[in-house]
């Protein structure tokens, strides 16, 4: 193939799409080589096929690394404003719905795929699909020569600069690989230690079929461990524990480890009972949980707490026990549901390796790497995107 670009982006995802129309802006000719048959796959998906593209208050502190202050620069240099006013100069209103997460106002993620589409058209980029990547070669002149597979044919392009902006590990059945891991291993570059994040948690063993019974019912909790706690929804499900709080501290939780569930995150359970035992002794405990939780919920406790006694009754042990159990509801989750159900990968290719103003490796010159495939994971909540958009324009400036 004959080379006319400035560099070969690898990926159509939300960073190798950012990536390419920056690098327009500045006259760059880029070539994208993208594995699907179609581009942006998992915008397409995100958000519930609404895309929830930033996050009104996103920081360092949002984002999980071994240098948690490498994303520092990447944000420095493109913004959350920025990508705002990016989509609306593009037409694409955002409209807040939780915790300063950003939505189309269209509520629709295609808008934001066809902007890029239509961006990449005007500066006359080449979007390859269905064009798999196998190989990449530095060649003793300094570039790199790059095959890959197109109509079951095996084509070279060769090109001073590369961006890896291939992803992460998450659904290998919408086209995610470890291209990118591999091609930093090629290079010899380290890798953080990879797992799958913002993913449900299993519950396996005695425990099992009381969560399943449950599957549906949805509690605002806080959910802690000794690095951080987080105050949103827990979905029981039938294999566990989902909803966004679980998938939050999924993101900081290793298997073997304990999470602690505070059910009633901003009253006291105790403080509620007293009251009430005041008013009317006789209402049941059961009664008196039907009123926090629902109905189902409040049932299922009868596992662990006398449920059916009056208020009046209770005892100290009892006190203790209701505590314990509202309060500080320890679940040792057995594993998490993999790279099918996460919706990010941890870890990737280590911050040391790369310049955190450029985004190039420092071994490698002319090698690039950004998104999901860089070891920098944000929490739920419109983050992932920010880092994709703030780690491809970065890239774009220099390549
Ligand atoms: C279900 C789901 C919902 C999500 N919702 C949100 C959300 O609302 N907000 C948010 O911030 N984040 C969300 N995320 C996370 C977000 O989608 C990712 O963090 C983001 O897409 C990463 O961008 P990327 O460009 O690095 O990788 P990707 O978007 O994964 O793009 C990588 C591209 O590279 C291609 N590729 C891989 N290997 C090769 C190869 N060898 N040759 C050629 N092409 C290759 C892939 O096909 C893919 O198109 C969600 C994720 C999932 C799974």
């Amino acid at each position: 193939m004959e080379n006319t670009f400035d560099a070969v982006i690898i990926g159509a995802g939300a960073c190798g799409l950012m990536c390419a129309v920056q690098a327009g802006y500045l006259g760059k000719k880029i070539l994208i080589l993208e594995k699907n048959e179609k581009i942006g796959a998992k915008i397409l998906i995100s958000g519930g096929g609404r895309c929830n593209y930033t996050n009104l208050y996103s920081e360092e502190s949002n984002f999980i690394s071994e240098n948690p202050h490498f994303c520092k620069s990447a944000f420095s240099q493109y913004s959350v404003d920025d990508t705002i006013s990016f989509f609306k100069t593009y037409g694409i209103n955002g409209q807040e719905k939780t915790l300063g997460q950003l939505f189309p106002s269209t509520n629709n993620a295609k808008d934001i795929v066809r902007v890029f589409e239509s961006l990449c058209t005007d500066f006359g980029h080449k979007i390859l699909t269905n064009s798999e990547v196998k190989e990449l070669v530095k060649l003793d002149s300094g570039m790199f020569k790059i095959t890959f597979a197109f109509a079951n044919k095996l084509k070279d392009v060769t090109v001073s600069s590369v961006v890896i902006a291939s992803g992460g590990l998450p659904i290998p059945k919408m086209g995610a690989t470890d291209f990118g891991l591999k091609v930093a291993k090629q290079f010899g570059l380290k890798i953080t230690e990879t797992a799958p994040a913002l993913v449900p948690l299993t519950i396996t063993g005695k425990d099992a079929e009381w969560y399943a019974k449950l599957s549906g019912n949805s509690i605002f909790c806080r959910v802690s461990n000794d690095k951080i706690s987080f105050e949103e929804n827990i979905l029981f499900t039938h294999w566990g524990l989902s909803g966004p709080a679980i998938l939050q501290i999924s993101s900081y939780w290793k298997p073997g480890e304990q999470i602690r569930i505070d059910l009633l995150p901003n009253d006291n359970i105790i403080e509620i009972i007293q009251s009430q035992k005041m008013i009317n002794g006789r209402k049941t405990l059961l009664g008196l949980l039907s009123d926090i939780f629902t109905r189902k919920f409040a049932e299922a406790l009868d596992k662990y707490l006398p449920v059916e006694k009056n208020l009046a009754s209770l005892n100290k042990e009892d006190f203790l026990l209701i505590d314990q159990l509202i309060h500080k509801f320890d679940v040792k989750p057995a594993g998490d549901k993999g790279y099918d159900k996460a919706e990010v990968m941890r870890g990737g290719v280590a911050t040391d390796e790369l310049s955190s103003k450029t985004l190039e490796s420092k071994k490698v010159p002319g090698l690039y790497f950004g998104g999901e495939c860089v070891d920098v994971t944000g929490w739920l909540g419109g983050y992932n995107f920010q880092w994709a958009w703030s780690s491809g324009f970065v890239i774009a400036q220099n390549i």
